[in-house]
């Protein structure tokens, strides 16, 4: 049976809505997620509690942290800063206790899960260039690592000492191939696909699977909670 992994929901019920209900469809029968539960969008509540009694494991983001008081905002943007006071003020006890206790690393099914930077997860580094890629294949000893936090989709794979990127959507899962796979956003992609995404884990391939919804309804939502229209209008573009 395949599994599942989410990431980079933030808040967007509408996307969650539309992914689990694709992930049911397909018989999936295990979730894992990748952190930032909550931030920028409008119903951190409402996703925590759809998402968080499907999830077998979970490792915590830096919203989810910003939502709790754990981390800095002074390296947030404006936007992000306000949308984590906000959220900050929303988020229900329960729901904050499960964030503040999540860990920052796990082991699940053979796949290494780190939200940013599997060398250093606290330090929130996005994995950008094929160097650091190399750097971060060193930090796993699984032959795969899922990763969020950049919200845009992408493969590196390790084949003997050189590494090569591709934005293909399906990912053949090679003997002596590592990878380091960024998982697509399910509720705010910035990688200019504006649908909802998710990775599908099968024993012989990983696929980005991608999945309109409704975001003029998701973007309705976060003017009408009194959240910087900038954070909705970016959900149409993908960016
Ligand atoms: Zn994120």
């Amino acid at each position: 049976m395949p599994h599942a992994v989410v990431s980079d929901i933030h808040g967007n019920l509408q996307a969650l809505e539309r992914v689990l209900a694709d992930i049911d469809r397909r018989h999936v029968d295990a979730i894992a997620c990748l952190g930032d539960f909550v931030g920028y969008g409008a119903d951190p509540n409402p996703v925590m509690d759809l998402l968080v009694p499907r999830i077998e494991v979970a490792v915590v983001g830096n919203h989810d942290l910003a939502a709790c008081g754990r981390v800095p905002l002074d390296y947030f943007n404006p936007d992000a800063a306000a949308s984590a006071i906000w959220t900050q003020r929303e988020l229900t006890p329960g729901h904050r206790a499960y964030l503040e206790a999540l860990p920052m690393t796990a082991s699940w099914r053979g796949l290494w899960l780190v939200h940013a930077s599997p060398v250093t997860p606290e330090a929130w580094h996005y994995v950008l260039s094929t160097g650091e890629a190399a750097d971060e294949m060193r930090a796993y000893a699984e032959d795969v690592c899922v990763i969020g936090h950049s919200h845009v989709a992408g493969n590196f794979e390790r084949d003997g000492r050189s590494v090569r990127y591709f934005r293909d959507p399906e990912v053949p899962r090679r003997s002596g191939h590592k990878l380091l796979i960024n998982a697509p956003s399910v509720g705010q992609p910035r990688d200019g696909d504006p649908r909802a995404g998710y990775l599908l884990i099968e024993d012989d391939q990983i696929t980005h699977v991608r999945l309109d919804y409704d975001i003029a309804e998701a973007a309705r939502r976060i003017e009408a909670a009194g959240l910087p229209r900038a954070l909705g209008a970016r959900l149409q573009w993908g960016e």
